[in-house]
């Protein structure tokens, strides 16, 4: 058997990453398996479906990677088909047209609750003898009245449904359009889908569907039901708890290998392992490890993983990724040293590519002003000497190398029988307008030569400002 698998979303809004999990899910499966991962566009309902959803989703699936192996499936261009096999089901008794009346179906659902049982179709059309003229029927699948639908759900085990408790569902509204279930089962069929992966608030869905691929003459595809994803209040997932939209995480600088690890995790274990490549998610993936209850979504955990992918990623792709960052905070990308000397300077120190872009800004353009903070710490008018002394053993070098520079800070710092920290903390506060930085040296390279005497000169301003005001 060849397995397929498939991603279903609806386009009315962002790509949530719910369901970026349930796409993870499949297409990890698929891959494992050496099968064939489809997306399916389910964007039937007219109303709520957007061209705005479809390239969010159509975006967010290729910024994580996870693309289909065929051109995506639209179910608006299928109505067609839908049409013949519903008209097929008609002719072959498996459909009925349904005369009822709004009314008539209010009425059933009256006394059925009045009687404390679950509001039913109590099937009055079945037998054909209700046609109305000048009413536009709906059509209703003819589900089995007795016996029972067993799933053997790959993650929750046997579930087991009795035909009694389902109606006989409308597959066709009035005005001939085809109804979800109906679509879902046409398609997953004619694509000849293995695995159903997705999440378990289809669950209840599964049993009239196994009915429809049955009355089809096809074998309905393996099930796997995934726990939902809850916030840290274990309510539904929104953006209450974060961010939900997935898009969102590119632009908060997060590497989408980080992103598919942590949802990864959330539902699934391998030991108590925490950090995977994308190869060996591949490898490990399977339905059985899959957890049976709901995971919690916990944005911290997010950023430690996010932490750790981008220490072991490529410097060439992080620097590509930080210019895009830089750009985004209006600044030239060109206008300091190179990036990739800068992402090994900060990576270490940042959770996300968007934390390093802001640690980095000050080696290509000016900042706006000292952290008050460390300004008030460090920029004292004891710093005064330090930092003359500085830009003067500076302002001596040759060349400008994290030795070198280096070396002229502790000459500065002998000259005043000061300890190193003295001058290298106003001095950092001169460089970054702030008190963390790399290393001095590294420090001085990343700004350069030019900045760096600009710097000193700024802050050798803001002390004698400072001065002038206290008197
Ligand atoms: N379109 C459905 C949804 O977005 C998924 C249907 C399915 O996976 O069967 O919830």
């Amino acid at each position: 058997m060849t397995v397929r698998t498939r991603f279903a979303p609806s386009p009315t809004g962002h790509l949530h990453i719910g369901s970026v999990r349930t796409a993870l899910y499949c297409w990890l499966f698929a891959r494992h398996h050496g099968g064939d991962f489809v997306l399916r566009i389910e964007d039937t309902d007219r109303a709520r479906s957007t061209q705005q959803a479809i390239d969010a989703i159509l975006d967010g699936l290729d910024w994580l990677g996870l693309g289909a192996d065929e051109t995506p499936v639209y179910q608006t261009r299928r109505f067609d088909r839908y049409a013949e096999v519903l008209q097929q089901m008609l002719d072959q008794d498996l459909a009925y047209r349904c005369y009822c009346s709004r009314e008539e179906i209010e009425a059933m659902r009256a006394e059925a609750q009045s009687k404390g049982l679950k509001p039913r179709y109590d099937g009055r059309c079945r037998d054909g003898s209700r046609v109305r003229d000048n009413v536009a029927p709906v059509v209703r699948f003819r589900n089995p009245l007795a016996g029972t639908i067993v799933v053997d759900d790959l993650v929750k085990g046997q579930v087991t449904f009795d035909n009694a408790e389902l109606d006989d569902l409308i597959i066709a509204r009035s005005d001939g359009t085809p109804t979800y279930n109906f679509t879902v089962v046409v398609d997953d069929s004619d694509m000849a889908i293995s695995h159903v992966i997705r999440g378990d608030d289809h669950l209840n869905n599964t049993p009239r569907q196994v009915n429809l691929f049955r009355a089809l003459g096809a074998e309905p595809p393996a099930f796997a039901h995934l726990p939902m994803i809850h916030g840290s209040d274990d309510t539904k997932l929104s953006k209450r708890h974060g961010a939900v939209d997935v898009l969102e995480y590119r632009k908060m600088g997060y590497l989408p290998e980080a992103l598919l690890n942590y949802l990864l995790r959330l539902g699934w274990s391998h030991g108590d392992r925490e950090i995977f490549t994308l190869d060996e998610m591949v490898d490990l993936f399977g339905l059985k490890a899959v957890s049976r209850s709901a995971a919690r979504f916990d944005p911290p955990k997010l950023l430690w993983v996010n932490h750790q992918h981008i220490q072991s990623a490529g410097a060439g792709r992080l620097a590509d990724l930080l210019a895009d960052q830089l750009r985004a905070r209006g600044v030239d990308p060109a206008a300091g040293p190179p990036l990739a000397v800068a992402v090994e300077a900060l990576r270490e120190r940042s959770q996300t590519v968007k934390e390093m872009a802001e640690r980095a800004h000050c080696y290509y353009a000016e900042y706006d002003e000292f952290d008050a903070k460390s300004a008030k710490a460090h920029l004292r008018p004891v710093a005064r000497s330090a930092l003359t002394a500085v830009q003067e053993e500076l302002g001596a070098l040759e060349d400008w190398t994290e030795e070198s520079t280096q070396a002229a800070v502790e000459t500065a710092a002998g000259r005043l029988d000061l300890k190193l920290g003295k001058v290298a903390q106003p001095l950092r506060v001169a460089l970054t307008g702030q008190a963390a930085s790399p290393g001095i040296g590294t420090t001085l390279v990343l700004v350069g030569r030019e900045r760096t005497r600009n710097r000193i000169d700024r802050a050798l301003a803001f002390i004698d400002a400072r001065v002038a005001a206290a008197q």
